[in-house]
C-alpha cells in the first residue's frame, strides 16, 4: 500500500518520495487512516517497525492543512511530541524537518545537557513543531519560555522507555498542559509501569493498533 492510498497530503507524499519513500510500513498503514482523521491512537509496534513516521505525517498534516505557518506565534507551537532522549528527539526531529519543510512550518528540539540559549530563542522566533524531553521542557515551561495553550496534537514516543526512566511524572504535568480536547498519539512496546493509566487519562474513544504479531 503506498502513501498515496493512505491519503496522505501530496506535500508530504513528495517529500517523502523524494526520500526514497512510496511504501507504508504496516504500522503505518494501520494507523493513518485513524490519526489522519484526527482520532486519538495508540500505535505498539517493535523497534524499527516505523513508529517515526507513522506519527510525524498525522502531526504536519493536521498542522499543515490550517497553514499554521502563517500564525505563528512566538513560544506558543501547535505540536508536541515527548521522546525519552536527546538522541531519540533528534532524530525524530531529522524525520519530521523535511515533511514540515513541505508547508513551511518550523520545528525544533528541547533537551537536557546543553545550554538552553538556542532552545529559549528558537522558541521565540516562533516554532510550529516542538520534539522535546520532559525534564528540560518542564524547565522551559516554568521558566514562562513557551506555553503549551495552543497544542492541537501531541505525540508521545517510547511511552514504557518514559515509565522505566522514570518520567511519567513529568510526562503526565506536561500532557496536562495541553489542551483537552486536542488530538493525541501514544506509542509503546507494552502497556505497564502507568502506561495504562496514562492512556486512560488522556486518550479519549482512542483505537489500538499493534504490529506486534506477525500478520
Ligand atoms: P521505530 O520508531 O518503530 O523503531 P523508525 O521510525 O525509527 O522505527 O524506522 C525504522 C527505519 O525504517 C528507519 O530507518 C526509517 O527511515 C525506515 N522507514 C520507516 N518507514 C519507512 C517506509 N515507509 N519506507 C521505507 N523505509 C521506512
Ligand atoms: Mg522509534
Amino acid at each position: 500500500m503506498t502513501f498515496v492510498d493512505l491519503d496522505v497530503p501530496t506535500p508530504l507524499v513528495q517529500a517523502l518520495a523524494a526520500d526514497g519513500k512510496l511504501l507504508a510500513f504496516p504500522i503505518q498503514q494501520q494507523t493513518l487512516p485513524d490519526t489522519l482523521n484526527g482520532r486519538d491512537v495508540l500505535g505498539r509496534g517493535k523497534t524499527g517497525s516505523g513508529k517515526t513516521l507513522a506519527f510525524s505525517i498525522p502531526v504536519v498534516a493536521s498542522l499543515g492543512e490550517d497553514d499554521a505557518a502563517s500564525s505563528r506565534r512566538a513560544g506558543r507551537p501547535t505540536a508536541l511530541v515527548l521522546a525519552p532522549t536527546r538522541e531519540l528527539a533528534t532524530q525524530i526531529n531529522a524525520v519530521l524537518e523535511p515533511l514540515a519543510a513541505a508547508y513551511g512550518l518550523r520545528t525544533t528540539t528541547i533537551f537536557g545537557g546543553v545550554s538552553p540559549k538556542h532552545q529559549i530563542n528558537a522558541l521565540k522566533a516562533g516554532v510550529d513543531i516542538v520534539v522535546a524531553c520532559p525534564g528540560r521542557l518542564e524547565d522551559l515551561l516554568q521558566q514562562g519560555a513557551l506555553t503549551l495553550d495552543d497544542v492541537r496534537i501531541t505525540v508521545l514516543d517510547e511511552a514504557d522507555h518514559m515509565a522505566d526512566l522514570g518520567f511519567l511524572p513529568g510526562v503526565t504535568r506536561i500532557l496536562a498542559k495541553t489542551p483537552a480536547d486536542g488530538q493525541r498519539l501514544f506509542f509503546s512496546a507494552t502497556l505497564d509501569n502507568g502506561v495504562d493509566k496514562l492512556v486512560k487519562r488522556f486518550l479519549k474513544d482512542e483505537l489500538l493498533h499493534s504490529v506486534d504479531e506477525a500478520t
